[in-house]
């Protein structure tokens, strides 16, 4: 089958005062497979949201090709974009942020569907908005009477669960969430991943799935791209690389994740700040904080190389 989401040599960066520039992101080449889970991984400031809001064209993009169905988005207009809408769509982690206070949850979910033509290309009527409205609700475990009642009135799981079914209103193909659950209370956190699970398997959803936890991404995502920095150092099935992670940025991550059961958290090998993306490091940017850098480290940047068992690791030393 062929990817419904690939990449290619993709570029953001934002011109700053005294001609300096900020990469955010900064050349990545990714395919994403239909029914696929890819998790982006890595700390704050390492421009997985970027990325996440430049796969569908929710900001311009400096360079690169991004092809959605195989067909090439990567500098499509708003309105040769509109109609893709459907088919791709953002949650994200603020809940309350991104719903109008103001609006009832029926006439929230019920928008988009008044502005897309249904899939025959006509405007939909009442009764088919209703109808879906009710299916919507089911999918997320919400009750009926939801649709008459108001943001605030609902806690913030509850919220994520409205924004999720305004997402799958228009039946997508393709969901990019960023950070859906950090905001949440951890009790309430599994059962929001769970939900994503669920439509996923349900529905064929396929998704790209952002997070800064660890634990999040282990549990819902097939395979996982580790970023630092505006690049991916590490891209692999979740086993492989969560298990037997070999970049060092990776391998500190995964020891920084606290032991499930215990709940202690394993001493932090990572040291440090995220540089800025304004005054990168040389060669592989993430010598300052590798504990295993060595002179050639400093001069020559890593590229991102497919090894035996598959992944892809950019480091002139993976630590097997
Ligand atoms: Fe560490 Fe060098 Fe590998 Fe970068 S290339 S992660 S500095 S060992
Ligand atoms: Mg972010």
């Amino acid at each position: 089958p062929a990817p419904l989401l690939a990449v290619s040599g993709l570029r953001k960066s934002y011109a700053l005062a005294r001609g300096q520039s900020l990469h955010a992101v900064d050349d990545i080449s990714l395919h994403v497979m239909p029914g696929e889970v890819l998790g982006l991984v890595g700390e704050s400031g390492c421009g997985k949201s970027t990325l996440g809001r430049c796969l569908l064209r929710l900001t311009d993009v400096s360079a690169g090709r991004i092809l959605f169905e195989g067909r090439d988005i990567t500098t499509l207009g708003e309105a040769a974009l509109r109609p893709l809408r459907a088919r791709m769509q953002m949650v994200f982690q603020d809940s309350y942020a991104s719903l109008n206070p103001r609006r009832r949850v029926g006439d929230l979910l019920a928008a988009p569907l008044q502005v897309h033509k249904d899939e025959n290309g006509r405007k939909r009527t009442p009764a088919a908005i209703k109808a879906r409205l009710d299916t919507l609700l089911d999918l997320v475990s919400l009750p009926r009477t939801a649709l008459n009642k108001y943001p605030h009135e609902f806690s913030g799981g509850q919220r994520q669960r409205i924004n999720i079914a305004r997402a799958l209103a228009l039946a997508p193909r393709l969901i990019v969430a960023d950070e859906p659950v950090s905001a949440l209370d951890v009790s309430v956190q599994a059962q929001v991943i769970n939900l994503f699970a669920d439509l996923q398997e349900q529905l064929g959803l396929t998704y790209v799935f952002v997070a800064h936890d660890l634990a999040v991404v282990r549990q819902i995502s097939t395979r996982v791209a580790v970023m630092y920095l505006g690049v991916i150092v590490e891209l692999g099935d979740t086993d492989t690389v969560l298990h037997t992670p070999l970049h060092p940025y990776t391998q500190a991550l995964t020891q920084a994740v606290p032991r499930p059961v215990v709940g202690v958290p394993r001493p932090v090998a990572l040291r440090g700040d995220v540089p800025s993306p304004i005054n990168r490091p040389s060669g592989c940017r993430f010598h300052t904080r590798c504990p295993v850098a060595q002179p050639r480290c400093t001069a020559e940047e890593p590229v991102l190389r497919a090894l035996d068992d598959g992944r892809q690791v950019a480091c002139h030393f993976p630590q097997y």
